[in-house]
């Protein structure tokens, strides 16, 4: 590991620039380099790979990450897989947006591209999903071109080293982030340097006590010099969600199987699997009788669950309902992809995708499921 570095400051605005020889010697000893996506790197895999890093931890990624690619090795296969399966796959990362992008842009890079990754940052940019550090990612590390990122590890690092005021998701301060992005990138050994920072953000440089006094940068990492590395990047201004509610019917019928319905893939939870909604408890005997065709013979309210959205906090109200009419048991809809609610079995859930309040709900049913 790096010891504590002695030697002059850097203070010329020019030598501080000139960070990749540092983070490159740095990452010759110390970068990851067993990681999955690190082995048979193709633009397909570190696609995937920075999709799931997205918002979610290395250590949550990799069993995801490996469970995918034994499932679609090939771009192929995730463009020809229905959309039940890719999600089903993605149970439990959230951001369900993701998968569905995944979904959407292997199909258009078999159709529109021959199966292959264009190798132009402005084609990569179309795709849906891919951002310009996504982009980035793929280009560099897989294409070896020259070519910036910017994700939420490199934000941090660049932020600190440079002393960039504001919150990064802020326009102007992505964008003097971008720039500075932009000139670190060497023309040589880009691959690596681009998994060098960020795997110093995500070792080092982290969010909270950085390791400054290993780090290879810190002769000349300005907020480690003035103290201040806490500033830096700069929060979000903070805001109070609004809070929506909603009544989540879980009905069960005599062979333990579940009603689920199957949501729009437009907003939240698009395609998933989940409860039916109501907006308050005394509709839930209406619902039994209109859809599940049964008499409500009992409901029981659960404590309310709280999920948050970037955007809002959803209380969701569980309502175990528990149906009289033994026709309930009668109603068995086939499960197809075509089928947008019913019955599922508890086998047949294993092959669906499922918001995580509805996978917690679930659970809490276990003992007593059939
Ligand atoms: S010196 Fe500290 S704050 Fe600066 S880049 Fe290194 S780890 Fe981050």
């Amino acid at each position: 590991m790096y010891g504590l570095l002695t030697g002059a400051i850097v203070t010329d605005p020019k030598k501080q620039l000139d960070i990749a020889p540092r983070l490159l010697e740095w990452f010759d000893v110390n970068g990851r380099k067993g990681l999955p996506w690190q082995r048979d790197t193709t633009p397909y895999r570190v696609w995937v790979s920075e999709i799931m890093l997205q918002q979610t931890q290395v250590a949550t990624v990799i069993p995801y990450f490996e469970r995918f690619m034994s499932r679609f090795p090939t771009v192929q296969a995730l463009a020809h897989a229905s959309e039940d399966a890719v999600l089903t796959l993605w149970t439990g990362l959230g951001y369900y947006s993701r998968a569905r992008n995944l979904h959407k842009t292997a199909q258009e890079v078999v159709h529109n591209f021959n199966g292959e990754f264009p190798d132009d940052l402005a084609q990569l940019k179309q795709l849906a999903g891919i951002g310009p550090s996504t982009a980035g990612a793929i280009a560099s590390i897989a294409m070896a071109m020259r070519a910036p990122i910017l994700d939420g590890n490199v934000k941090r690092v660049l932020a600190r080293y440079h002393r960039v005021a504001g919150w990064p998701g802020q326009t102007t301060t992505a964008n003097v982030l971008w720039s500075l992005a932009e000139r670190h990138t060497p023309h040589v050994r880009v691959a690596d340097y681009t998994q060098a920072i960020m795997d110093l953000g995500a070792t080092l440089c982290t969010r909270s006590q950085p390791s400054c006094d290993r780090c290879p940068l810190n002769l000349s990492c300005l907020a480690y010099r003035r103290g201040d590395t806490q500033q830096f990047p700069g929060k979000k201004p903070k805001k109070n969600l609004p809070v929506k509610a909603v009544t989540f019917i879980i009905a069960r019928n005599g062979q333990g199987a579940i009603w689920l319905e199957k949501r729009p893939s437009k907003g939240i939870w698009g395609g998933l699997w989940s409860f039916p909604e109501v907006q308050d408890a005394d509709t839930i005997g209406d619902w039994c009788r209109l859809v599940a065709g049964a008499e409500l013979h009992r409901v029981e309210l659960a404590p309310i669950l709280r999920h948050t959205f970037s955007h809002y906090h959803l209380d969701i109200q569980p309502a175990y309902v528990v149906i009289a009419d033994s026709a309930a048991n009668g109603i068995s809809l086939q499960d197809s992809d075509n089928q947008q609610a019913g019955w599922i079995s508890a086998r047949a859930l294993q092959t669906k995708g499922l918001p995580a309040p509805v996978v917690k709900l679930i659970k809490a049913l276990e003992p007593t499921a059939g």
